[in-house]
């Protein structure tokens, strides 16, 4: 339901967004806990404050030509959507997926700028990425279409502008293609222009690690208000990508059993407990399909592969949910079979993995819910502390980056639960988000004038 004040908001935006379906439904989300903010505080609807929040400062869509390994010209669609930059420079990062368009950028953008304002660094929003495919492409083939994206988006970034980072399809190899391209156009070594560097050449301490531990650390927190642990749960981690093994690692040393991962091929279960090091060894080392998983620990025992379409890995019985791999991946059919057997708390791990009919399903049926915005900010929290490292030079530990990783995600638990007490709905976390995301982002809005 959403505020009659705020429906034309809602109304325009959909108007001038046509065709983008996932930026609706980020959007709508947020105008939709914003209606007991306005009552509370009417004058958050002057100056069109909230319409300006809705509207991209700055959409860039450009062409990224390279030239495959076969000698073939290949043309993608380059895009930066710089969204909000209130708080500080735009941060957010690259991905490259078949299904990148403007819509996804928008909605990725949107969500990023509260998911930055939760952390409480200095940090706006915004995002990128392309249509370009990775899947079977040679380091060669990625290094150019790399240089060439980067030979466009130069022009945009800055240490105090604009700082990419990885998102699907985008991790180390592909933001050290893109630093030294930055490098070479510029001729400059500002290393804290980009993200999630490795750590030779600035990079930090913890960042690859960063969003699946932030997850895992904001669903402890939030199983501790029912006096709950990860101790002898049973755990499902959609997806196989940085976010889902970090997630594994950490649900596994807070004493919790991760028992099904996928990819977008299907899902294995494992009920003996994911072996960590094989399905590294399997994503990370070899790049190749999550079945080869089984094909290296042997079937049986527990242990079987399903392929995508036949069933969803949300018919797997766990009691912690947490979807890592990608936009509206669980539905309420999903949401409905996890309630039916019995899951008690859902971190997601992913942008806006959950549908909205998933979303209200576990609300409704008194699951704890954390929405990315909040439970993956991990990842560009730290992203932040990069940034810190590269300003000062200097360079943390482990133990110091992930202690600092630990308390802002403690933090942002306690701000979305106390937000959520405060505006009269205990446990809700996406109002708590929502809100308190909003506010400091309008907050910071109000004081630079309208601009
Ligand atoms: N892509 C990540 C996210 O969705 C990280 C962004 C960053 O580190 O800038 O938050």
């Amino acid at each position: 339901m959403i505020d009659e004040k705020l429906q034309p908001i809602l109304n325009q935006v959909l108007q001038r967004n046509h065709g983008e379906p996932e930026f609706h439904q980020a959007v709508r989300e947020v105008l939709e806990s914003l209606g007991r903010v306005v009552t509370k505080h009417p004058d958050y609807l002057d100056q069109a404050l909230i319409e300006r929040i809705c509207e991209p400062e700055r959409q860039i869509i450009f062409r990224v030509p390279w030239v495959d390994d076969k000698g073939q010209v290949q043309i993608n669609r380059g895009f930066r959507v710089q969204f909000n930059s209130a708080l500080g420079p735009y941060k957010g990062g690259l991905r490259f997926h078949p299904s990148v368009n403007i819509g996804i950028i928008k909605f990725l953008g949107f969500e990023q700028t509260f998911k930055n304002a939760l952390t409480g660094m200095p940090i706006g929003g915004g995002k990128g990425g392309s249509d370009f495919n990775p899947r079977g492409r040679s380091d060669g083939e990625i290094m150019r279409f790399c240089q060439s994206f980067m030979t466009e988006l130069y022009r945009h970034l800055g240490e105090y502008t604009d700082v990419p980072a990885g998102d699907i399809g985008v991790g180390g190899r592909e933001i050290g293609f893109m630093f030294g391209q930055y490098k070479r156009l510029t001729n400059r070594y500002e290393a804290g222009v980009l993200t999630g560097k490795a750590l030779f050449y600035g990079g930090s301490r913890a960042r690859t690690e960063a969003t699946g531990y932030g997850n895992t650390y904001f669903v402890q927190a939030m199983l501790a208000t029912k006096k709950q642990s990860f101790e002898g749960k049973k755990v499902v981690v959609s997806g196989s990508g940085n976010v889902a093994i970090y997630s594994v690692e950490k649900v596994q040393e807070f004493g919790g059993k991760v028992i099904a991962v996928s990819d977008s091929s299907g899902y294995i279960v494992d009920e003996q407990g994911i072996d960590l090091e094989l399905l590294r060894q399997v994503k990370e080392v070899r790049r190749a399909r999550i079945s080869e998983y089984l094909s290296l620990r042997g079937e049986g025992r527990g242990a079987y592969f399903v392929k995508a379409g036949q069933s969803s890995i949300w018919s797997v019985p766990c009691d912690v949910a947490m979807p890592s791999a990608t936009q509206n991946e669980l539905t309420g059919a999903d949401a409905s079979a996890l309630v039916k057997n019995g899951v008690m708390a859902v971190g997601e791990g992913a942008n806006m993995p959950s549908t909205p009919e998933a979303v209200r399903i576990f609300q409704e049926s008194g699951v704890m819910f954390a929405p990315g915005k909040a439970a993956n900010a991990g990842g560009v929290a730290t992203s932040a502390l990069e940034m810190q490292q590269n300003a000062s030079r200097d360079s943390w530990t482990f133990e110091q980056t992930e202690t600092r990783l630990a308390s802002i995600m403690r933090n942002i638990h306690d701000t979305c639960a106390g937000t959520a007490e405060e505006f009269g709905s205990p446990g809700d976390y996406v109002l708590g988000a929502n809100i308190a995301g909003f506010v400091r982002v309008a907050e910071a809005m109000r004081a630079l004038g309208v601009i």
